[in-house]
């Protein structure tokens, strides 16, 4: 399918998510941008003001499956076919694991694990009757190493590479490719929230490439993901956006 498809992306009003939205609007996608808060969602609509009806804005919460539903079936009948998504929505706390509580354990899994799949599923559905799409999860390297602090996080983070995968061989058949990208450390407001002044020394110890990126820099790998013309074989991958950190070992000093 060509780019007069529809994308959802969700997460679309922050960090990386926002990043893959300005740059699938520049490619020319059709393009609904999902996410949970208000004032993100506003300040968004305001940036992407002069894209006109090329882009729309829900408010959605993905670990709720009737919203989600609503949120694919609205923007295949009403936006253009849905040819990709993009799942970006997620949440992280940075905490010890006796210090991390049931319900945080629980909440990190249903938002970051659980609504990555209900999009997943539900996009899957109307995809397998166009005849093909793309859906690409945002993973992390914490899904890959383990990460102090990252019980709850990295265990969310290493279902959603697992899922991936399994996705990866069911929709094969239906012509719908699933990938993830797994960044390292990116600056964005979720970072700045969790990543203290000694996580952040920790990582530029670890990351061969010694800085955190901009959100611009992962977004390339989400849009080659989902551009048949360009990754059209390439399914149940996840391409690290990592500087190295996953790569490396012992570094020099
Ligand atoms: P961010 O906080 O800037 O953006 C995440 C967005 O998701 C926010 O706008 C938030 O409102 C939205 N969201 C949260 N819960 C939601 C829900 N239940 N329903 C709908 N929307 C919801 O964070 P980011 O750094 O851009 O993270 C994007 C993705 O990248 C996340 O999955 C995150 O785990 C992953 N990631 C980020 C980094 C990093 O260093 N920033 C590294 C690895 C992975």
């Amino acid at each position: 399918m060509s780019k007069t498809g529809s994308v959802i992306v969700t997460g679309g009003a922050s960090g990386i998510g926002l990043a893959v939205v300005e740059d699938l609007l520049k490619e020319g996608w059709r393009v609904v941008a999902a996410d949970l808060a208000p004032g993100a969602i506003a300040r968004a609509r305001e940036a992407f003001t002069a894209y006109g009806d090329q882009v729309r804005f829900a408010e959605v919460d993905i670990s709720e499956e009737t919203a989600v539903a609503d949120l694919v079936a609205t923007t295949d009948d009403t936006f253009g076919p849905l040819w990709g998504v993009v799942n970006s929505a997620g949440i992280a706390k940075d905490v010890p694991a006796l210090e991390t509580s049931v319900e945080m354990f629980r909440k990190i899994l249903d938002v970051n694990l659980v609504g990555t799949f209900l999009v997943a599923r539900e996009a899957a559905k109307v995809m397998k009757a166009h005849g093909g799409g793309s859906i690409v999860n945002i993973a992390s390297v914490s899904g890959m190493r383990g990460n102090m602090g990252r019980a709850a996080y990295g265990s969310s983070k290493g279902g959603v590479l697992t899922l991936t995968k399994i996705l990866a061989v069911e929709f094969a058949a239906y012509g719908i490719r699933v990938n993830g990208v797994a960044p390292g450390p990116i600056e964005t407001p979720l970072v700045k929230e969790v990543h203290t002044k000694e996580a952040r020394e920790a990582w530029m110890r670890t990351v061969p490439l010694r800085r955190y990126a901009q959100p611009r820099e992962v977004s390339g790998a989400i849009a080659f993901l989902l551009d048949e013309t360009k990754s059209s074989f390439v399914t149940g991958e996840t391409i690290c956006v990592d500087g190295g950190f996953a790569s490396g070992g012992l570094l020099p000093s």
